[in-house]
């Protein structure tokens, strides 16, 4: 789960790493009201979860707050790459002499935490890292022993950081630290970290992005969630319980466990298909969260032939087999289905299907190759 800018910056600023001062708008009238309490220029920023908000003309400094007024218009009105821009942060504006990056995130070849850092921080991150990566400083962290001030004090200098600053910057290396681990964040990122002309540092930019999986020891994150960067399928899926996530492919998969589902991917890539989702309906599905998930599926437009593969452990077949039943009536597929069910209760499944119009398969071979050929119209 992405966290936007102005709630990352919050949890920054507990976490004591310095911050502008300012407050998140919805409107332009509550934009200019801030800009009035804060006096002098501001900076008007588009909250939207993606990167390169600046060069899309999302974020854009005002002299004053009728100024701040008027641009707060022009980019609450704004759609960047797809989003629409719902609020923006009015901070009081800064005097940039240079700019840092600074980044935390997990680097799962070396199993291990990596503290990322720059000198050339700003816009053009990504293409430093691409066209000079030796500009980024890497310091991995041993996960059980923490950041040590030495390896905070080893980013200051491989980024030739002026030594009047070193101080501050240990202390919101280890501020970005404690909130990158007590958030359970797989990435804490300040970009830029800035130098003022009044020489101070500090955090003008933040991202983080919270690990789902720990998000049950962090209820306070669920409200923070917003719903228009995330696929409409993928919402869908979370009121029930179904682990799913959308690709690209045109096979509709819909397979109880995931390493079962993972399997089911690889099978289909390995006889020339392409999955249209990862779905694990889980252990002990009943026919309604077997309904929700097919209706899931079907509602991908570049869904072409959908398969079915169950192995009944927990999960009973038959009652997988009520729910595809159910889900048909109400969906009315277009495309072909083709079903594999196995274990527990299979028989009173595939019984229960006899009357639904689909292709069996037997093993998992089988069950592949044909859903292949039915999402290339070879068979239907
Ligand atoms: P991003 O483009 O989505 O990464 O958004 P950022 O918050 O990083 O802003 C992009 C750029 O706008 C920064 O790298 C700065 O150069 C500039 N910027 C942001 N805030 C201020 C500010 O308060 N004053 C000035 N002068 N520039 C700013
Ligand atoms: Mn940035």
């Amino acid at each position: 789960m992405k966290l936007h800018e102005y709630q990352s910056k919050q949890l920054f600023a507990r976490y004591g790493i310095p911050i502008p001062k300012g407050r998140v708008a919805s409107t332009a009238q509550e934009a200019k009201q801030i800009a009035e309490e804060l006096g002098g220029k501001v900076v008007i920023k588009s909250q939207v979860l993606v990167g390169g908000r600046g060069k899309a003309g999302g974020i854009r400094l005002a002299k004053n707050p009728t100024e701040a007024e008027e641009l707060a218009t022009q980019i609450l009105s704004m759609e960047i790459k797809g989003l629409p821009v719902r609020k923006v942060l009015v901070d009081e504006a800064a005097n940039i002499s240079s700019e840092i990056y600074l980044g935390i995130t997990n680097d799962r070849a070396a199993r291990k935490p990596v503290i990322m850092a720059s000198a050339a921080g700003g816009v053009d991150i990504e293409e430093v890292a691409r066209v000079s990566p030796e500009k980024i400083v890497k310091v991995h962290i041993d996960p059980l022993l923490g950041l040590r001030d030495y390896q905070a004090r080893d980013v200051a200098a491989g980024i030739d950081l002026p030594r009047d600053h070193w101080k501050n910057f240990i202390a919101i290396t280890h501020g970005l630290w404690k909130v990158y681990t007590e958030c359970d964040a797989t990435l804490a990122e300040i970009n830029p970290l800035v130098i003022t002309a009044e020489n101070q540092l500090i955090a003008l930019d933040g991202k983080m992005i919270i690990d789902d999986n720990a998000l049950f020891r962090h209820p306070e994150f669920s409200e923070m969630r917003d719903l228009d960067a995330e696929a409409p399928s993928e919402i869908e899926a979370r009121k029930y319980g179904l682990s799913f996530i959308k690709l690209d492919g045109d096979i509709g998969c819909m397979v109880n466990g995931a390493g079962l589902a993972m399997t089911t991917m690889d099978i289909i890539k390995l006889f020339g298909g392409n999955p249209a989702n990862f779905l694990d309906i889980g252990g002990g599905a009943n026919a309604d969260k077997v309904a929700a998930a097919f209706r899931i599926i079907l509602s991908d437009p570049n869904v072409k032939a959908v398969l079915l593969n169950v192995f009944g452990g927990i999960t009973r077949c038959d009652e997988v087999a009520h729910g595809i039943v159910a889900a048909m009536q109400e969906v009315k597929p277009k495309v072909p289905m083709v079903v594999r069910l196995v274990g527990t209760n299979a028989e009173e499944g595939r019984e229960i299907l006899a009357t639904a119009q689909m292709i069996t398969a037997e093993t998992l071979v089988d069950a592949a190759q044909k859903a292949v050929a039915a999402s290339k119209g070879a068979i239907q």
